[in-house]
């Protein structure tokens, strides 16, 4: 029987999971699920929910612990962004974006909203810092967007882009956050992929 390529040639070869850590708004979630589809040719798929209190056995402990215990840095009282970046249950050959209303901050850098590794296959992402005056908004729901663009870009190889307007630029602020306009400039695209992006 002579095999020919299956229907599923069509079908998106980038599967992106999301797990949530705490309890980021049905809001956040939705604008994550949104960004992710309507720019890349992905199939995205929601996983579990992760009480910052919850007690659970993470590789490297000996003993039940939660994440509370391990990544809440009384200092700066935020939680370490490196520890909660890789709690939770990451898929081989996918990408997973963590989403959470955590505080977080990372040793080395300013960026605050959210993390990722350079052709990495986990991601970040806190609502924390999006709120306005207590207040989930249209801004909120932006940056939101912007900053999952971004993860996305930087899972699938874009380091910062230097082009005007690009979504890849690097933002270490909300101001810069806005200013762009979930534009992903012709170089960013071809380190992406043709085959990633809608
Ligand atoms: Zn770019």
């Amino acid at each position: 029987m002579a095999l020919f390529r299956s229907d599923s040639v069509d079908a998106p070869t980038l599967e992106v999971t999301s797990q949530m850590i705490g309890n980021p708004i049905e809001e956040a979630r939705f604008q994550l699920e949104s960004a992710i589809e309507t720019h890349f040719d992905a199939v995205h798929r929601p996983l579990s929910r992760f009480d910052v209190d919850e007690k659970f056995n993470p590789a490297e402990f000996d003993d039940p612990t939660s994440i509370r215990d391990v990544a809440y840095d009384s200092d700066s009282e935020c939680y370490e962004a490196e520890r909660l970046i890789r709690i939770g249950e990451i898929g081989e050959g996918m990408k997973t974006i963590t989403i959470t209303d955590l505080p977080i901050y990372h040793k080395r850098r300013n960026n605050i909203f959210g993390m990722s590794y350079l052709a990495g296959d986990i991601s970040l992402v806190t609502t924390a810092e999006f709120y306005e005056d207590g207040q989930w908004t249209d801004q909120s729901s932006e940056w939101m967007r912007n900053e999952v663009i971004k993860l996305m870009g930087q899972m699938l190889g874009v380091a910062d882009c230097t082009t005007e307007g690009c979504v890849m630029q690097y933002t270490g602020n909300k101001q810069a956050l806005s200013e762009l306009d979930e534009y992903i400039c012709g170089e960013c695209c071809e380190t992406i992929g043709e085959e990633h992006l809608r």
